[in-house]
């Protein structure tokens, strides 16, 4: 999971480190508001997960009222990237001195934790890599050792930064890698970090990237909401605990395994197709599970068929069969479903559905074939929706094979 700037400053807030004080707003009015209550002047800057904001035009120092309403008014709505501003940040605004970069983040090569700072911050850090490598000073961290202090004050001087930001740099960092560890970040980065005027070192931007995985041991971690920056599609997969991504094709998919998913995005594609979606439902396939899938996908307007691909290993296909009749009962679901189940018990399962099947499904007995009629269900637009017949018996009493 990926933090909006200001998530990732109240994420390192939790951990010491020194971030300027602010606000958030999502209107003219409330960044008006935020702006009186900091005092002027202020930073205003758009809320999108997307670095190069500065450049783009969506970080800007306003010095009065007026300006922050001019500044709010051209930010929200603004295109940056592909991503449409709709929350600011107002931040009480920092007199620069210095701009720095550190970065905690795995060296997955190396299995080993790596740190990067340079002198360099502010740009773009993979230009800086590019024009001049020696630049950044690296760190490896094994996690059984951690880091101390000593260290981090010698990184810092092997960066180059200030002798007069060393001390407090080190201590960020320090900090920094706590947030890191603790906080289940896969990479935490300060872009500028900087040197105020006045010599104190302070957090002027943040990067943070979450650790999925970890997000059983953080039940904070719900509330970082965020409008708009996750597919709506997304959203509602996950508070249902499915794995799901959000595609732009026309062919829902639904499949036990991440690899057996893959493979049916790739059949899709081969045979001319464009899947909508991947969705892994894993190893439990009860009529819930399958109910939760079939809605998730139901609620995509791209969608004109639903493509359902389970390999009967531990999971039984008799059970999935049960699973689908069951939720087309409870979900109203307004695409025909081809069906493609192999496995264990494959046999029982296509005698279930066959005694039971709509028009709405249509059994297929190989991954491709399936594909191919899906594909072709799906290129034929303005096939109408059965929502009236789900889950009860066909007037040809099946037409699986
Ligand atoms: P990014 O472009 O998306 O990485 O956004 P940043 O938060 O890094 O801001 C871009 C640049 O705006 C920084 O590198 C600074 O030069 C400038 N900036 C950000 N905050 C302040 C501030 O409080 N005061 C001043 N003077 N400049 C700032
Ligand atoms: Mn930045």
């Amino acid at each position: 999971m990926d933090l909006v700037e200001y998530q990732g400053k109240q994420y390192f807030e939790r951990y010491g480190l020194p971030v300027p004080p602010g606000e958030t707003a999502d209107t003219v009015a409330e960044a008006e508001a935020a702006a009186e209550r900091l005092g002027y002047p202020v930073v205003v800057k758009a809320q999108v997960q997307v670095g190069g904001r500065g450049k783009a035009g969506g970080v800007k120092v306003a010095y009065s009222r007026q300006e922050v309403a001019e500044h709010a008014g051209n930010i929200l709505g603004m295109d940056i990237k592909g991503h449409v501003v709709r929350r600011l940040w107002i931040e009480a605004a920092t007199d620069i001195a210095k701009e720095y970069y550190a970065s905690f983040t795995l060296d997955r090569a190396a299995k080993l934790h790596l740190a990067m700072v340079s002198a360099r911050g502010g740009v773009d850090i993979e230009q800086v890599v590019e024009e001049d490598p020696d630049a950044i000073a690296r760190l490896h961290v094994n996690p059984l050792d951690g880091v101390t202090l000593q260290t981090l004050r010698e990184l810092v001087d092997l960066a180059g930064l200030d002798l007069r930001a060393q001390e407090g740099a080190a201590e960020i960092l320090a900090k920094l890698y706590d947030c890191y560890i603790e906080g289940d970040a896969d990479l935490v980065e300060i872009n500028p970090l900087v040197l105020t005027t006045d010599g104190q070192v302070r957090v002027l931007d943040a990067k943070v990237t979450l650790d999925d995985d970890a997000a059983f041991r953080h039940p904070e971690w719900a509330q970082i909401a965020d409008l708009g920056q996750i597919d709506e599609r997304e959203r509602l997969a996950k508070s249902k605990g499915l794995q799901y991504i959000g595609l732009n094709g026309s062919v829902g998919i639904i499949a036990n395994g991440a690899g057996l998913a893959m493979s049916t995005l790739d059949v899709v594609n081969q045979v001319g197709g464009a899947a909508a979606n991947f969705l892994d439902i894993g190893g439990g396939a009860d009529s819930d599970v399958m109910a939760n899938a079939l809605e998730v996908i139901n609620t995509d307007p791209n969608v004109r068929v639903i493509l359902v691909n389970i390999f009967g290993g531990i999971v039984r296909c008799d059970d999935i069969a049960r699973g689908i009749l069951a939720a087309l009962e409870r979900v109203d679901i307004s695409s025909q479903i081809v069906l493609r189940l192999d496995g264990t018990n494959e046999a029982e399962a296509r005698r279930i559905i066959a005694e039971r099947s709509s028009e709405q499904i249509l059994s297929e007995p190989t991954m491709l074939s399936a594909a191919r009629r899906a594909v072709e269900l799906a290129g034929t637009p303005g096939t109408p929706g059965r929502p009236g017949t789900l889950g009860t018996p066909g007037p040809r009493g099946g037409s699986s094979e």
